[in-house]
């Protein structure tokens, strides 16, 4: 895709990702996580939408029987910033007894998501409950919460691309980059 196009307008000229490196990492991920789920009982989960590219390519590069499902949950608050409340949209289809879940998220932030989704299947009699996510602000963090799996590291901005969005656009650009700050505080 032509970084030069419509598409890119709206973020910041230097990339905070491309998608060589994206890819690559995804790999690495794929295969560690190979090694730590020989001989289990894998689920992995796609928390919707954010998720959605990150997750195809991950279970591609997961050289191991596994099952999939998906699960959308919205944290109410404004366009960039998550509240900590949060709302089961869709839920899982089966249920998670017994399993050892991976729970695949685009980014944690303040951590209140996925801090209270690990909780609920927790209770649900899951065996075990990893996170993997492609991105980390750590800078955001509002409660312990530390992903097992992190693709990148970032620094406290606003990203789209790979999935990622912002106001449900910018989810095809295959790169991730810094969306510019005109876009929200118009
Ligand atoms: P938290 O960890 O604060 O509960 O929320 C994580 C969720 O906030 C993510 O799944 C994502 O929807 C949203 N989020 C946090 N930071 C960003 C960001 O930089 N870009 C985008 N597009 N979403 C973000």
């Amino acid at each position: 895709m032509d970084t030069t196009s419509k598409l890119y307008q709206d973020i910041e000229n230097e990339l905070l990702i491309p998608r060589e490196k994206i890819a690559e990492r995804v790999r690495t991920l794929g295969e560690q996580i190979t090694q730590d789920y020989q001989d289990r009982n894998l689920v992995v989960v796609s928390i919707l939408n954010g998720s959605v590219l990150f997750f195809a390519d991950l279970i591609r590069e997961i050289d191991l029987p596994l099952t999939i499902d998906f699960m959308q949950a919205s944290s109410y608050g404004d366009s960039t910033r998550s509240s900590g409340f949060v709302h089961i949209k869709k839920d899982l289809d089966r249920s998670v007894e017994g399993k050892d879940i991976l729970l695949v998220e685009d980014i944690v932030d303040s951590g209140r998501t996925l801090s209270y989704l690990k909780t609920m299947l927790k209770k649900r009699g899951a065996s075990s409950i990893r996170i993997a996510t492609l991105l980390d602000k750590p800078e955001g963090r509002q409660v312990d919460m530390e992903a097992d799996y992190v693709g990148f590291i970032i620094p406290n901005a606003f990203v789209v691309g790979y999935g990622l969005d912002y106001s449900e656009r910018y989810r095809n650009i295959p790169d991730i980059g810094i969306l510019r700050p005109r876009v929200y505080q118009e």
